[in-house]
């Protein structure tokens, strides 16, 4: 997709600073930075979102992203690590190509997620569940 900034990135038609490749993923830096070792895992065939990834990139990302968080802990030594991967525009996605950010993380580095929880009855929970798992077989 010529009109996607990741697909020009994996393609190498405009700039990136690349850390890590393999068959299906690219790991780069994060234009961002919010904090330094602010890293992006991409895969590299075109996908939107997390929903129309195929099992081998799912699988890539995975050992990727573990590959490279690795390697950021022992370069940048955070005090911790976020993970973060947004699908939609209402959960914050920016770029409509498949990401997951390895954020390092240091206390009152003023990255904050509200956390609004609801703690609902265990009736709820057990609604919540039946859904998904009908749908899972
Ligand atoms: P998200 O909100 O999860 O979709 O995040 C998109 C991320 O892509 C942001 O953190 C941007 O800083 C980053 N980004 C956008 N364009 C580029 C680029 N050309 N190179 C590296 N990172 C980029
Ligand atoms: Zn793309």
């Amino acid at each position: 997709m010529s009109d996607c900034v990741f697909c020009r990135i994996i393609a190498g038609q405009i700039p990136s600073t690349r850390v890590f490749e393999d068959e299906h993923t690219l790991a780069f830096m994060d234009i961002g930075q919010v904090n330094p070792g602010h890293v992006l895992v991409a895969v590299k065939k075109h996908a939107a979102n997390l929903y129309q990834l195929d099992d081998a990139q799912a699988a890539a990302v995975a050992r990727t992203s573990v590959r490279v968080a690795r390697a950021i802990r022992d370069a940048f030594g955070p005090e911790g690590l976020s993970v973060y991967q947004a699908n939609g525009p209402a959960a914050g996605q920016t770029v409509f190509h498949y990401h997951l950010h390895l954020l390092p993380r240091h206390a009152g580095d003023g990255m904050e997620l509200v956390w609004p929880v609801k703690n609902p009855a265990r009736e709820a929970l057990e609604e919540y569940a039946g859904k998904i798992r009908a749908l899972l077989g």
